[in-house]
């Protein structure tokens, strides 16, 4: 198969000077003093249904930058006819055609696009220009780009023949239609989660998160101006509850693209289950999702300590905590804490926090009010709680924007809630644990929390890295080696964690592209 070989999207750096600099604040002020009408997409219509919600940059949440229409149920079933009838084409539709529209699309965001997909994510999910360029527009255009590919390995993949006899295989889209729901994080999975089963032939209904709708709309505007057809990516907004109990009552319900919580993907498991019993659907739908994670970080008495705190500053605050990555449980050998703690807390007091506006930000705030008020609840519990002591940051305020220092919790209790409730945020656990307690120490990494995503341990000794390799083989389904447990690169890091993380299909690797065909098997007798 002749497709243009995949590479990851170099990343630019926004240093002074730089053209790209100057366009990203360009195009960000443009934004800022405009508004956005965000309607729904079907087929090719924008309906505007008037029962809108506001939309309002997290860091500063007095100022509305749009607006987004709700759906009733109507448009929802709309959209999954919508869907089924762009199917007719675009399931038989030849391979190349689809890859050449997500390699446009690839091609729009990294040239004429880059500025407003990151200016974009900047305003609504308050992403420093840094952290928006390595998401919005690298992460996205590499999944764009390593799709391809993979899809061309997987339709490669033919069994063998014989003598008289020709086998082989057509990787064909699944018959119905995928719901795909994605996350504020992450621009790049959200434009992810309904490109892949689309590039593979499927239709697709998706669902943004709330809070993501600003940049979800500039995506849309790519994959139309890429010559995505029009029915083949139908996006809705509104009542999540709604939205979800009428896509997954539809027979042609054929698969689930998630990245979420926890709590709400069970949810939506055990509706799929029940109408499963009810005999509803045509197939079996296939069930993808990521969800949460407490990730951890162990350091070994052999680790270096700067090395380890690194790991910790980065892994924990980068993109304010907000990954599913986020190094948020530590467990920190005594004799190496005084080191570590030190180039933390000074690691720590030189971030710069602010509005993603003035670039020499580091971290910026939390998502929304939701988010802020439940971390300053397990922040204001750790400051009166006798097994915790807060050693840096603990400091929030959400009269302009929804801002929390980066905060470090160390506890006494190795089952202390945050060692193993997901805060999403910018909030770090450490527990200090005894040289000679190595062994119980793994124990406890793994026993601690129902997650499995991702964890690192630190260490100069190949046999304590042998053991951790080996004790946390299930508590991590991205584990480092002397490295901050975050920054998974598409074909370079595939990404997924099992136990309460999800699926582990594997985002960025041709095992999530194989969830989205449903292969026959053809024999021919000459
Ligand atoms: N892929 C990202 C990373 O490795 C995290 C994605 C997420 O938070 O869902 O850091």
């Amino acid at each position: 198969y002749n497709v243009p070989e995949a590479f990851n999207e170099p990343v630019k750096s926004y240093a002074p000077g730089t053209p790209e600099r100057e366009q990203v604040l360009v195009t960000f002020k443009e934004l800022y003093n405009t508004t956005v009408d965000v309607p729904l997409y079907i087929g090719t219509e924008e309906i505007r249904t008037g029962k809108t919600k506001t939309i309002n940059p997290p860091f500063d949440h007095k100022k509305t930058v749009g607006t987004y229409h709700e759906a009733e149920k109507e448009h929802v079933v709309k959209a999954i006819e919508t869907a089924l009838e762009a199917r007719k084409k675009w399931a038989s539709m030849a391979w190349e055609q689809r890859a050449s529209i997500f390699l446009k699309a690839a091609e729009l965001l990294a040239g004429p696009y880059r500025a407003k997909i990151n200016a974009a994510t900047m305003i609504a999910q308050a992403k420093t220009v840094h952290q928006a360029e390595i998401d919005a527009a690298c992460e996205f255009i590499d999944f764009l780009r390593f799709n391809v590919e993979f899809m061309t390995q997987i339709y490669a993949e033919q069994p063998v023949s014989s003598e008289g006899i020709w086998n082989r295989m057509e990787h064909r889209p699944l018959e119905g239609f995928i719901y795909a729901i994605t996350p504020f994080n992450f621009t790049a999975i959200a434009g992810n989660l309904p490109a892949s089963p689309a590039l593979m032939g499927n239709v697709v209904v998706w669902k943004p998160s709330a809070a993501q709708v600003y940049s979800a709309n500039v995506i849309m505007e790519v994959f139309k101006l890429a010559g995505l057809p029009d029915g083949v990516i139908n996006m809705v907004h509104g009542d999540p509850v709604m939205i979800t109990d009428t896509l997954l009552e539809s027979p042609d319900f054929a698969g689930i693209h998630y990245t979420g919580s926890t709590a709400v993907f069970n949810g939506i498991w055990a509706k799929i289950g029940q109408n499963m019993g009810k005999g509803i659907y045509k197939t079996y739908p296939r069930i993808v999702g990521e969800t949460g994670g407490k990730d951890f970080v162990l350091a070994h008495p052999s680790s270096i300590p700067a090395q380890v705190a690194t790991g910790l500053s980065r892994g924990a605050f980068e993109f304010q905590g907000q990954k599913c990555s986020a190094a948020s449980r530590a467990y920190i050998p005594q004799s190496i804490w005084p080191a570590v703690k030190d180039q933390l807390v000074a690691d720590i007091a030189s971030m710069k926090m602010g509005s993603p506006e003035d670039l020499s930000n580091f971290i910026t705030c939390v998502i929304h009010e939701g988010s802020f008020d439940k971390l300053a609840k397990y922040i204001d519990a750790a400051k009166n709680s006798p097994e915790a002591e807060i050693i840096a940051g603990g400091k929030y305020d959400k009269s302009v924007g929804y801002f929390i220092e980066p905060t470090v919790i160390v506890t006494t209790n190795p089952q202390y809630e945050t060692m193993h409730t997901e805060l999403f945020g910018p909030v770090l656990t450490i527990y200090v644990y005894e040289d000679a307690k190595w062994e119980e120490t793994l124990k406890l990494v793994d026993e601690t929390s129902p997650y499995a995503l991702t964890g690192a341990i630190f260490s100069q000794d190949r046999y304590a890295i042998e053991q951790a390799t080996k004790a946390l083989e299930n508590c991590a389904g991205n584990f480092y080696i002397n490295d901050k447990p975050t920054g998974a690169v598409v074909g370079q890091q595939p990404f997924g964690g099992a136990r309460a993380s999800g699926t582990n299909d594997k985002a960025g690797s041709i095992l999530n592209l194989l969830r989205w065909v449903s292969p026959r098997t053809i024999k021919e007798t000459f």
